[in-house]
């Protein structure tokens, strides 16, 4: 589609980062763009309003600079979910493993509630080992998921199957 085209001529390839063998998505120019940062956070407040999503998780750092907007845009709250050891108050976290080492992720407990349904916002699906680990975070708080909206996903790193199971149905849009 025309949206599609606009937002995909604006990712960059940057070849051999962070690190040689990979073909790195840089979204900086479309952010610097007005036109299809606008039609990014259009589209993914569809989303948003299509899953009857009541808040937006974004996840750090690039989940933040588009869930915000979309939060905005849907009339919904926005819940960060952060690297371990970055958040103030008491938190929920959630280990998971890299292609070397693990990482971890965390969310404020009193954020999420049985009556959420969260639309879980983040610009590259990759691994989807991040997103896996966001969604059982999610699921743990209490709240049900209503998706997973991706600008960009890598199909042949096979996010999209490893997710299936922590999906359990719910949407996984990338546009
Ligand atoms: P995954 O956990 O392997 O799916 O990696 C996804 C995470 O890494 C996301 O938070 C992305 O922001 C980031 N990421 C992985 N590859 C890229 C890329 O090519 N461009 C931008 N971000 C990426």
């Amino acid at each position: 589609t025309d949206v599609q085209e606009l937002l995909l001529s604006r990712i960059r390839d940057v070849a051999d980062y962070p690190e040689p063998g990979v073909m790195f998505k840089d979204i900086t120019p479309l952010l610097a763009d007005p036109a299809a940062f606008t039609v990014l956070t259009d589209s993914l407040a569809q989303v948003a309003e299509r899953t009857g999503a009541t808040k937006v998780v974004g996840l750090e750092a690039r989940g933040f600079i588009l869930g915000a907007p979309v939060a905005v845009r849907a009339g919904l709250g926005f819940i960060p979910v952060r690297k371990a050891g970055k958040l103030p108050g008491a938190t929920l976290s959630q280990a998971y493993d890299l292609e070397y080492g693990s990482a971890e992720i965390e969310v404020h407990a009193e954020d999420l509630g049985a009556e959420d349904r969260i639309l879980v916002v983040d610009d590259v699906l990759a691994t989807g080992g991040t997103a896996e680990a966001s969604i059982q975070l999610i699921r743990r708080a209490g709240a049900e998921v209503a998706g997973l909206a991706v600008l960009m996903e890598l199909g042949f790193l096979g996010g999209r199957d490893r997710l299936a199971p922590a999906l359990a149905g719910a949407p996984l849009e990338a546009l």
